[in-house]
């Protein structure tokens, strides 16, 4: 039974799918890998299906048989009412910082009537506001960052940034330096930068200086794939303080394990895939909350068609907001349930798109189960718009990726994948700046399905899949910091 040492980590979720996965993955290894207790406090959005299928998975995992004694508890709280304190086009990170700020109070209250005290609070990126309320309570508090390490050690960087630089950071000639990093180019820095006179930029360096106060940054990213990065983290003047062992930690890669969905179109969508050849499929998404312009959707569309793969391609009605779904995504199967015809108008398709693919492509309305689709032998390229979580769950199933990021922190994780790691390839077109043509989308298919290149990165990724493995099991680097977080905590 739960002992009276068993650590209570309180885990708190920011809105969004992106944030709500890795959180519930570490919730589950803290439980079955740690022995530690977790609740988890999910900020309730519009996609609720979605939350709710993933939170049920998570609790049935983690909760073990009856009797084993773990402790896996997920409460919902609701969204704050936001009519007063938020300008209705205010910018996603903006959006995502005054909820969390304004459900503080309801997050403090939530916390004191737990029955078994905290001894631990986790925020993803967006609540280090919420510390606060660990500082109360007198129990030690860390920070998730959801992205990887150089991505961290920009928000790190940011309030330095902030001093140094003159004009906005996009039309700097030079690139922006973080210590013992990789510089940032100044057109792919994160949404956030774009205006400094915005709102946004100013949460997003607060953010900067708040993740120096956590007990801990856990990152989802793991010692080998970025050992430079997470080295220049831990250097005392970068930080800005005497760096400790566990201060910097590398818990990754949390990634959902596929588990085969039951319901009626994800069976359709299986047995579609069963009959691929091996490695043959190019998977196409733009994240939960990804979007095309129309005149983007119908290149991609040519370029598929032209480039004679095999895919499977998760439409969204083009919008050209890049992130339009993201408060909105995570649709449910009984959302789509009866669209299956005139896909081709509905989606923006070209004219008879889905009539003249219908031999090699299967194109999939709104949503898919990602990463059982990922783990899927017949899946052999991802057209991946960078997300962080997706990037992993490519990495997990040892899926080569062509990067086409779009908005958030897109553009640095192409970077990171394509140039540095050299996982993924991807377009001379940067798709926030311009319509990827044809045939680009062609050629860089076909380079990587049929051309040496893929060869090369499809190696590369497996490599890396084996070493992320590696680092999770027991006595790797990221099961071994993890468990200096609980021990810390008992
Ligand atoms: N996802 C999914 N089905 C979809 C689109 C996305 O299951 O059709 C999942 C995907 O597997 C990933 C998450 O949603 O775990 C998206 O997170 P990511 O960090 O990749 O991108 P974001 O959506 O936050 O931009």
């Amino acid at each position: 039974g739960a002992g009276a040492k068993k650590p209570h980590f309180v885990l708190l979720s920011s809105p969004g799918i992106g944030h709500l996965i890795p959180v519930l993955e570490l919730g589950k290894r803290l439980v079955t890998h740690h022995n530690a207790a977790v609740t988890v406090f999910v900020v309730a959005s519009r996609s609720s299906q979605a939350e709710t299928e993933l939170t049920t998975e998570a609790a049935a995992a983690a909760g073990g048989a009856p009797g084993s004694g773990n402790f896996f508890n997920v409460v919902r709280l609701p969204p704050p009412d936001l009519s007063n304190v938020l300008d209705p086009a205010a910018a996603m990170v903006t959006r995502l910082c005054v909820v969390m700020r304004e459900l503080i109070p309801a997050i403090r209250a939530a916390v004191q009537s737990l029955a078994v005290r905290p001894t631990g609070l986790v925020v993803d990126l967006f609540g280090t506001e919420c510390f606060v309320v660990a500082e109360e309570l007198g129990i030690a508090k860390y920070v998730l960052g959801t992205s990887n390490a150089w991505f961290t050690a920009l928000t790190i960087q940011l309030p330095v940034l902030d001093g140094e630089v003159e004009g906005e950071y996009v039309d700097q000639k030079e690139p922006l330096e973080i210590p013992g990093c990789r510089s940032v180019r100044p057109d792919e820095v994160v949404d956030p930068m774009l205006d400094r006179k915005d709102q946004v930029y100013i949460e997003y360096r607060r953010m900067g200086v708040e993740f120096r106060k956590a007990d801990g940054i856990l990152i989802n990213t793991w010692e080998d794939l970025e050992p430079t990065t997470l080295a220049a983290l831990r250097n005392d003047d970068f930080f800005g303080r005497k760096v400790i062992q566990g201060d910097i930690l590398a818990i990754g890669p949390l990634v959902r394990c596929p588990t085969r969905p039951s319901n009626p179109t994800s069976q359709d969508l299986f047995s579609w895939l069963d009959k691929q050849p091996n490695e043959s499929v190019v998977y196409v998404c733009f994240g939960s909350g990804g979007n095309l312009s129309p005149e983007q959707q119908i290149e991609l569309a040519h370029g598929l068609e032209r480039s004679q793969q095999r895919f499977l391609w998760v439409v969204r009605r083009p919008t050209g907001v890049k992130d339009s779904a993201f408060f909105s995504s995570g649709k449910s199967e009984e959302d789509t349930k009866g669209i299956h015809h005139d896909l081709d108008s509905r989606y923006g398709l070209p004219v008879g798109f889905v009539e003249r693919t219908r031999h090699v492509g299967l194109v999939v309305p709104e949503w898919s189960p990602q990463s059982e689709v990922l783990s899927h032998v017949a899946v052999g390229a991802f057209v991946c718009h960078g997300g962080w979580n997706s990037t992993l769950e490519s990495v997990r199933s040892g899926v080569a990726m062509m990067m086409w990021p779009l908005y958030s922190e897109q553009r640095m994780n192409a970077t990171l994948v394509a140039e540095e790691l050299q996982l993924a390839s991807r377009t001379e077109t940067m798709p926030w700046r311009g319509v990827v043509g044809r045939d680009e989308v062609e050629g860089m298919i076909r380079e990587v399905m049929v051309g040496e290149k893929g060869k090369g990165v499809r190696e590369r990724v497996k490599a890396a899949q084996r070493s992320g493995e590696k680092a999770l099991k027991e006595g790797g680097s990221s099961y071994k910091a993890l468990e200096m977080v609980v021990k810390k905590s008992c």
